[in-house]
């Protein structure tokens, strides 16, 4: 099949759709909400429009850059972003925020409790707010906020926040569709450096200590400690040491800072090549993600793989067939 053919593609666009295109691309505000809204269901209908109005706005894309914000609850992530966000519309920018929330999706609650948060932020004209989706899985969620981060890319925003809790597999995904990944710390020298022993440092491309207008020595310590692990690591690039900086998001103190590695980030790595062979890289992983869960439900709803799985499963719990072999005879069956 050519790719012409694809069934996502095949279909032009109905007029609807067309002015929903047009919408997002003219920055409106309601049109990107509902055309976000349409991502994010679920039905088979709406998800082929989704992917057709994608695709109408992706020439419109990848102008902006994209930050993931990490941390744990309570470590100041929705003060700082309303800071650096009201800052950044004073620069002329426009930004949009938005949040993979592995817990919505467990729970349907949320840790990142969306509704309250970034209230001088959530009433500017130049800002535009997403909570997380919550349906499906935290590989679904992760989808949809990569998509939602297109629309928002084709509809003007400069600058793109994710925003994501410390907890499970959520880091990894965020700093895997993001140009930055910035880890938000609190000065608890006693801390230990949680985040090592998880293997997030690797990740990071700049570790940010909030709070430190409540105890300037903690903050020193723990600064000290994040350098030190940091310059233990071999680089991700050999033209960016992760900086580990201080602020105070409260007192909107270091913003400025925080912005300077920003641009300091990006004048390293554009000239290299290395930021848009991040995102190329970022791209076909995301395909082949998509690849491994269609061929995953393709399995799973094979009629004789339906009929066989339960019987395959016990034998192999009993022992008297082996995985190798189970998984060998289920797969047969996608032949036929
Ligand atoms: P989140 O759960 O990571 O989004 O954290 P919040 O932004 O909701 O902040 C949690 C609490 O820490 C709130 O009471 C904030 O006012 C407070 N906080 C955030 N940043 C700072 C800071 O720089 N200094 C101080 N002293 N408190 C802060």
């Amino acid at each position: 099949m050519k790719l012409s053919e694809a069934p996502v593609l095949i279909h032009t666009l109905s007029s609807a759709d067309q002015s929903l295109v047009d919408g997002v691309l003219a920055g409106q505000r309601r049109a990107l909400a509902k055309a976000i809204t349409l991502i994010e269901s679920t039905r088979a209908d709406h998800q082929q429009r989704a992917q057709q109005v994608l695709n109408a706005v992706l020439p419109s894309t990848g102008n902006a850059i994209r930050i993931g914000i990490s941390g744990v609850p309570g470590a100041g992530k929705s003060t700082f972003i309303e800071a650096l966000g009201v800052w950044l519309i004073e620069q002329g920018k426009k930004l949009a925020v938005l949040a993979v929330d592995p817990s919505s999706s467990v729970s349907g609650g949320s840790i990142l409790g969306d509704k309250t948060r970034m209230e001088q932020l959530s009433q500017r004209e130049e800002a535009f707010i997403r909570p997380s989706p919550s349906s499906g899985s935290l590989g679904g969620v992760a989808e949809k906020s990569r998509e939602a981060m297109l629309l928002c890319e084709a509809a003007g925003y400069d600058v793109i926040i994710i925003e994501t809790v410390g907890v499970g597999q959520s880091e990894t995904t965020v700093a895997g569709m993001v140009d930055m990944f910035c880890l938000l710390q609190l000065p608890n020298a006693g801390d230990d450096l949680q985040a090592i022993k998880k293997g997030i440092v690797e990740i990071a491309d700049m570790v940010v200590i909030n709070k430190a207008d409540i105890d300037k020595q903690a903050t020193a310590v723990v600064r000290a400690q994040w350098r030190n692990a940091l310059h233990m690591l071999r680089p991700a690039s050999p033209n960016w040491a992760p900086p580990v900086i201080a602020l105070s998001a409260l007192h909107k103190e270091g913003i400025v800072d925080f912005w300077a590695q920003v641009e300091k980030y990006q004048a390293a790595l554009k000239p290299t090549g290395e930021f848009a062979a991040k995102r190329q890289h970022q791209a076909l992983n995301w395909m082949w993600q998509m690849i491994d869960s269609g061929l995953r439900q393709h399995f799973r709803h094979h009629p004789r793989v339906q009929e066989n799985l339960a019987a395959l499963t016990l034998s192999v719990e009993k022992g008297t067939t082996t995985p190798a072999t189970a998984a060998y005879v289920l797969l047969d069956y996608l032949k036929h």
